[in-house]
């Protein structure tokens, strides 16, 4: 039988309310041994979902908080398990307190995503779901948290799940044809075998080739911001970041020289990929700030060329516009507005500029409409980008085995040609939605859940 897990659902902060969360067989009757309604009537008589007042005490009957407790019966629970919710007072003190008495009563710690865990191998979710409560959580922008959200309802699953099934059917058939071989398959339904194969290829490439803007959502636009010393870059960057005020996180760069932080401009999570905030000595101070700008362009979407509008235009600015001819989305920001004799360079015509002034903070808003313009996934991110590596590169294999099966057909293989190629693109399929996905996978899964998740 499994055992009864309980964990802190809510930070461990000073907050308002917080939520200890059990779920397992004992799930009820843990929480009575802690938790004493008020008024005569047991908990288990008020009814699944029923808010019900009252304490709860420790293993030693000290009294802990007076809060508000939950439950729910199998299946009809998150976890398709029965389930209970304390709801105290957010004082780290009470809610570690409330978790001591659990264990006290026959719960044992949660590991991370263990609920989320059970609710999948209790049929209640898929991987696809599964995965897209951890997105969810993690969603920095209303878009990426609209995407997950869409995930969470199945959105993704659907599809995946649609061919998924079609294809079970089609090995089932295949399988006949094998079985029996004077049942052949007739050459008209072999046409449209064909072209079902060679839709659901071309489906699968697509929702592969959603995963470049999905990454973009759930880690942020490559963004470099270039341009020659002095120029305004690391003063542009503050101002980007206090924007909004948004600050995410500071990420440990991949490069030695670059640090990565993200920003919110425009409802678009950015990447920025900080070259300026390094100092040059003088004598380097060429070659390093070609190298770098150059490294940070490698994998940078957007760039943002830095100039100082107070200057004529100089070689390294030259060399910094020169860089990023070649990316799609790129801008020249004509910095320091605000000084005196600023004037847009005239050798710029031709290309896209916005006066700026990264000190004061002024032209902000005209790029981030750009900005917007350029990256907001709009509707299409309500569940219909693949945000995860695994999913995406197992969404690219089962659509090679798809074309493979499908050339096999055109080339009228035999039929077992066929069959291990379907075979192997549902076998691929299987580790998106977890119908065919081994043990050590989902533990890998699991684990980047938080505690209590
Ligand atoms: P970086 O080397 O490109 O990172 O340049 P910094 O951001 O360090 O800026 C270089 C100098 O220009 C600093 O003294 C900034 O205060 C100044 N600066 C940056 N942006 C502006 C601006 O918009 N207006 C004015 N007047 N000065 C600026």
């Amino acid at each position: 039988m499994r055992e009864t897990i309980a964990a802190i659902a809510t930070p461990v902060a000073p907050s308002a309310i917080g939520i200890v969360r059990l779920s397992g067989p004992e799930a009820v009757e843990i929480l009575e041994r802690v938790f004493t309604p008020r008024g005569s009537r047991p908990l288990r008589e008020r009814g699944c979902g029923a808010l019900v007042f009252g304490q709860l005490r420790d293993q030693e009957g000290v009294l802990l908080d007076e809060c508000l407790a939950t439950f729910s019966r199998a299946p009809h629970s998150y976890t398709g398990e029965d389930t209970a919710e304390l709801q105290c007072h957010g004082s780290p003190a009470v809610l570690r307190g409330a978790l001591e008495a659990l264990f006290h009563a026959g719960a044992r710690q949660a590991r991370p995503g263990e609920f989320t865990r059970r609710a999948f191998l209790n049929g209640k979710l898929d991987l696809i779901q599964a995965e897209a409560v951890i997105d969810l959580i993690d969603a920095q922008t209303s878009q990426a948290a609209r995407n997950a959200a869409g995930q969470l309802t199945g959105v993704m699953s659907r599809r995946i799940n649609g061919i998924y099934d079609h294809l079970v059917d089609l090995m089932a058939h295949f399988h006949a044809v094998l079985d029996y071989p004077d049942e052949d398959i007739d050459p008209l339904e072999g046409e449209e075998i064909a072209r079902y194969i060679n839709q659901s290829a071309a489906e699968l490439k697509r929702l592969h080739e959603s995963y470049h803007r999905g990454r973009q959502l759930r880690e942020g636009v490559p963004t470099a911001i270039v341009g020659a010393p002095n120029a305004g870059k690391s003063a542009l960057l503050n101002a980007l970041l206090g924007y909004e005020r948004s600050i995410v996180t500071d990420i440990p760069g991949t490069t030695r020289d670059t640090v990565e932080e993200q920003a919110q401009l425009g409802g678009v999570l950015l990447r920025l990929i900080d070259t300026a905030g390094l100092r040059d000595t003088e004598d380097t101070v060429e070659r390093l700030g070609v190298e770098r700008s150059r490294k940070a362009l490698e994998r940078a979407e957007l760039a943002l060329v830095v100039i100082d509008g107070s200057k004529p235009l100089n070689e390294l600015d030259r060399g910094a516009l020169e860089a990023v001819r070649y990316l799609e989305h790129r801008l020249v920001l004509v910095n320091k507005s605000d000084r005196s004799g600023y004037q847009v360079p005239p050798e710029l015509e031709g290309w896209e500029c916005l006066r700026v002034s990264a000190l004061r903070g002024e032209g902000l808003r005209p790029l981030e409409e750009k900005i917007r313009a350029w990256f907001d996934q709009g509707e299409q991110g309500s569940g219909e980008l693949l945000t995860n590596l695994r999913q995406a590169e197992a969404i690219l294999r089962a659509g090679e085995c798809l074309r493979g099966a499908g050339e096999a057909l055109r080339f009228g293989l035999t039929p077992d040609a066929v069959l291990s190629d379907v075979e192997a693109a549902l076998e691929a399929l299987g580790e998106v939605n977890g119908r065919h996905v081994s043990e050590d996978v989902t533990g890998r899964i699991f684990e980047r859940f938080c505690v209590g998740k």
